[in-house]
């Protein structure tokens, strides 16, 4: 069976940890297609919630991610376009290997305290909704994309998973050298090569070359030049990239090891997940292989440091003081209702618009803002007008909506109408505005007048293919 991969890049892997060149190359021609999703513990909230979605995107058993608290395999794919548990946010699509950065996290970090973390190649989202689940609610995330459509769809997939603690940017890694010794945390999930997604999108093999393969090197080792003096003396680095190419991979942490006061961490594997642990022959450095023919996952490689020297607190700027609480009497009044929001959290007025910020970062907001370009901070509670509040998309998404909001729920075929931006025709004696739901989950907004409903779902989100089969 021919694998179509280059003769290149299988000569080039010859030696490394791990590598079978029969077997690599078989189960790249066998082409299985694996599906796995990760649910998002901040919406799915019960085993039987868990139970509801999973099963509604399969009859068949459905098998865990075994490094992974919340992944699942699936057994087939499905159309997550037609699933509303996909537009509620109920789960992310991810790739198996990638939902290792958890217990690389887990290994390195204390998650139980109020951290700062960067994932700065972060678009679309899969590592930033990861660790928005494994960090503590009291943390902050901040998620940047440099590419500015792509830092639009991380915004978007964001305000899916509906937590407040995370900022969306759209910077070049090096615009982060002006928040020096401020993580704890930074995650680079570096673009690459791609080798290892070969066998899942096989049209990515006529790109790759040789010479790429050294051109992403190089741009990796500036993008991390670039970020590593925003990372605090003690805080941690991840990286991580989808080749399986050692100059992207084992030559990236010896090139760390050598230009930088890092100390490489190893991470605890359990034997069966199939894992393999390289070291470094100049710098001794531990990273980690993932094969597609020894596990249930797409090629992966990870690592991680801590640094050991550099700033610790961050040079206090002279940023402004933050808006807080910038709301009029009659605002909050209109506001307040529509709200189930920690008396801790704080109110911004950012044109005309609130803004809902938990403690950490509206204490962060002023100097975030002075230095970064912020696409989403928080989340958009909507616009305070005289008469009433006329909410945001990123409230319903969000966990801060009051309970005593009205909810119309709709069936399968209504929720797709609704998502297609159309009039579902739902008969409901609700008045004004009301959260749209699908089994109990918030889809979005609507008003719902005497004899149609006006549907607010957000223009860019709707579902544009045709319903079939329904
Ligand atoms: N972390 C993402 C996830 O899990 O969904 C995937 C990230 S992808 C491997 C790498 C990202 O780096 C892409 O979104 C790409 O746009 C971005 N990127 C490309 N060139 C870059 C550069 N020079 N500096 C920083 N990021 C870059």
């Amino acid at each position: 069976m021919s694998s179509h991969l280059p003769v290149a890049l299988l000569d080039s892997l010859a030696g490394l940890p791990g590598y079978n060149r029969e077997t690599f190359e078989r189960v790249h021609a066998a082409a299985e297609k694996i599906t796995s999703l990760r649910l998002n513990p901040n919406k799915i909230t019960s085993p039987e919630k868990a139970q509801q979605v999973l099963q509604s995107l399969s009859a068949a058993g459905l098998n865990k991610v075994p490094w992974s608290s919340e992944g699942y395999y699936l057994p087939a794919r499905p159309s997550f376009t037609f699933d509303p548990f996909f537009h509620a946010g109920a789960y992310y699509v991810q790739e198996a290997s990638s939902m290792f950065l958890e217990q690389a996290v887990r290994a390195t970090v204390d998650v139980s305290a109020a951290l700062k973390v960067l994932d700065l190649c972060a678009a679309p989202g899969g590592k930033s909704t990861l660790l928005q689940s494994v960090i503590s609610p009291d943390s902050l995330l901040v998620a940047n994309e440099v590419i500015k459509a792509r830092a639009a769809l991380l915004a978007d997939n964001l305000t899916k998973w509906g937590a407040a603690n995370v900022v969306v940017t759209n910077n070049d890694p090096r615009d982060f050298s002006r928040l020096p010794g401020y993580f704890d945390l930074v995650v680079v999930d570096a673009p690459c090569s791609g080798s290892g997604l070969f066998r899942r999108d096989p049209e990515l093999v006529s790109e790759w070359s040789l010479e790429n393969v050294t051109l992403c090197s190089q741009r990796q080792q500036r993008i991390l030049a670039d970020v590593l003096p925003a990372v605090k003396e003690g805080g941690v680095v991840i990286y991580s990239t989808c080749s399986f190419s050692a100059e992207e991979d084992e030559a990236i942490l010896d090139w760390l090891a050598d230009h930088f006061e890092l100390e490489n961490i190893s991470i605890p594997l359990e034997e069966q997940w199939g894992i393999v642990p390289t070291v470094t022959t100049k710098r001794n450095c531990t990273g980690y292989r993932f094969y597609p023919d020894r596990l249930k996952g797409e090629g992966f490689f990870i690592a991680c440091f801590r640094k050991r020297s550099g700033e610790s607190v961050r040079n206090k700027g002279k940023e402004k003081e933050p808006k807080k609480v910038a709301l009029t009497a009659r605002q909050r009044e209109v506001m307040m209702p529509w709200l189930n929001v920690p008396a801790s959290y704080e109110y911004l007025l950012h044109q005309d618009e609130v803004l809902i910020l938990p403690p950490l970062l509206a204490a962060e907001m002023p100097l975030l803002q002075q230095q970064l370009y912020i696409r989403k901070a928080g989340v958009k509670a909507g616009q305070p007008g005289q008469k009433e509040l006329i909410p945001d998309h990123q409230l319903a998404a969000s966990l801060l909506v009051a309970d005593q909001i009205p909810a119309v729920d709709l069936n399968l075929q209504q929720a797709l109408q609704y998502l297609r931006k159309e009039d579902p025709g739902v008969t409901t004696a609700v008045r004004g505005w009301a959260l749209v739901r699908y089994e109990g989950m918030n889809l979005g907004w609507a008003k719902f007048l005497p004899n149609r409903m006006n549907n607010y779902y957000p223009k860019e989100l709707r579902i544009l293919k045709e319903i079939t089969g329904l």
